[in-house]
């Protein structure tokens, strides 16, 4: 049984890479943010309070991520692996993660700042949340819309979500220099980590996934 964690910061393609892992791999796939923004479509109390840090762009206290993450885990089937994404974003996490799972593999995909923030500024999303399709309004971004403004499928307003404006990303990418590289580092010291440049095409970076696939499983 694999258990991976995948780690970059926003924008560096991990959407794309773990939508095909856990198709191939038949992971589950727990994103903490998902968990988050999940909880606060539900409207409780504790939704509200996440989603202040979230739209803030600081980081949920450890213990609520964990409770959240583990009353996630216990729901889920035993003996199927795990793809985790987001998290664990500090050491405390990490420390606590490893006492409940062996990790198997951690897959670091490492953009600059620089193109994080290009990247993430240029993005926009429908604000119809049942198709939330994300669209890019950089130059060489892509997909990008056939009609300024408006979503492809379903015709809606596309917006930019306010933790995508330059100011929280900077503070983002602060807090992931900070707290998550501390992360990477402590994985690297168990042989653990496999550091992908995430700059080139998904393509690309597929083939070597599959390569680390093959010799880990
Ligand atoms: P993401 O969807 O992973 O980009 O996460 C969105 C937001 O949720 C982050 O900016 C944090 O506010 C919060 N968040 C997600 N995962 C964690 C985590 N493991 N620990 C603390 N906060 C988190």
């Amino acid at each position: 049984m694999m258990n991976i964690i995948v780690m970059g910061k926003q924008a560096s393609g991990k959407g794309t890479i773990i939508e095909e892992l856990t198709r191939k791999h038949n992971l589950i796939h727990l994103s903490t943010g998902d968990l988050f923004r999940e909880e606060f479509h539900k409207g409780t109390k504790l939704g509200i309070q996440l989603q202040k840090y979230m739209h803030e762009g600081q980081l949920v206290p450890d213990d609520v991520t964990i409770k959240i993450l583990n009353d996630r885990i216990s729901k889920e089937k035993k003996g199927t692996g795990f793809l985790f994404d987001g998290f664990p974003r500090d050491i405390e996490q990490a420390k606590l993660l490893d006492k409940q799972i062996k990790i198997s593999k951690v897959i670091y995909l490492n953009i600059d700042d620089k193109l994080a923030i290009h990247r993430i500024t240029g993005r926009r999303i429908c604000s119809n949340d049942k198709c939330a399709k994300t669209y890019s309004i950089n130059p060489e971004g892509f997909p990008k819309p056939k009609k300024e403004g408006i979503c492809d499928e379903c015709g809606t307003k596309l917006y930019q979500r306010d933790d995508d404006k330059e100011e929280i990303v900077k503070e983002r990418l602060n807090i992931f220099k900070e707290k998550t590289l501390p992360v990477i580092e402590h994985y690297k010291k168990e042989g653990l980590v496999v550091e992908i440049d995430a700059t080139r095409k998904p393509e690309e970076i597929f083939v070597d996934l599959n390569n680390i696939f093959t010799t880990a499983s």
